[in-house]
Order: C-alpha cells, then sequence, then structure tokens
C-alpha cells in the first residue's frame, strides 16, 4: 500500500455551517430515554449543563424535559442528577413512562 502524506490526505470532518448540528436529529441513534420526575427537580440545572446535545429543555429557570429529536440517551444527565435528588430515570425506549 502507498503511503500517503498529510499533503494527498483527504480533508474531512468541517463543519461548513455554524450550528448546523440541530438539523440532525441524533435521537435516532438512541436505546435507552430519560425520564424526568418533575415532584424530585429541585431546577438545579446540572442536567443542563453537562447534557453533551444540549438536549435538556429549561425556560425561565425550569428544567422543562428533554429534546427526544436530539437526546441520544447517554445517560449523563441522570448521573449528574445531585444523589438526594435523583429526578431522572433512564428507561428503554419501549418502556412506558409512569414518572412524571
Ligand atoms: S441522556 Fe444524554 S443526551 Fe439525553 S438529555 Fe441526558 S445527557 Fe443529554
Ligand atoms: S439535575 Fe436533576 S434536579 Fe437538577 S434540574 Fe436536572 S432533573 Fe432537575
Amino acid at each position: 500500500m502507498m503511503k500517503r502524506g498529510w499533503k494527498e490526505t483527504p480533508i474531512r470532518g468541517i463543519i461548513l455551517e455554524a450550528g448546523s448540528s440541530h438539523d440532525y436529529a441524533t435521537g435516532g441513534w438512541r436505546k435507552i430515554k430519560p425520564v424526568l420526575d418533575s415532584a424530585k427537580c429541585i431546577d438545579c440545572m446540572l442536567c443542563w449543563v453537562f447534557c453533551p446535545d444540549s438536549a435538556v429543555i429549561v425556560e425561565n429557570g425550569k428544567m422543562l424535559g428533554f429534546d427526544l429529536e436530539h437526546c441520544k440517551g447517554c445517560g449523563i444527565c441522570a448521573e449528574e442528577c445531585p444523589d438526594k435528588v435523583k429526578a431522572i430515570t433512564m428507561l428503554a425506549e419501549e418502556e412506558e413512562e409512569e414518572i412524571a
């Protein structure tokens, strides 16, 4: 196999338009989904801070739920929700949401 130098390596991973990640519905990758128990939530916003997909919906200082079009189901929000609160449960996609 012929070795390529850096000048022959095709350019990849260029983001041509800022903010274009919103156009990609990464929620289709998800196997498990976060479910909020709003009765337990103290609106600390830790889930919002840590979500790598900006998929936590917040309005006027209140945590409202999740943007499931973009949530990949990583579970970081549930992990970061304070131990004393634990307002987020990760459920299999097909499981019924009995909480909230
Ligand atoms: S599961 Fe992951 S991607 Fe989905 S809302 Fe929680 S932190 Fe964000
Ligand atoms: S981390 Fe937990 S308590 Fe804090 S806003 Fe999110 S769901 Fe509510």
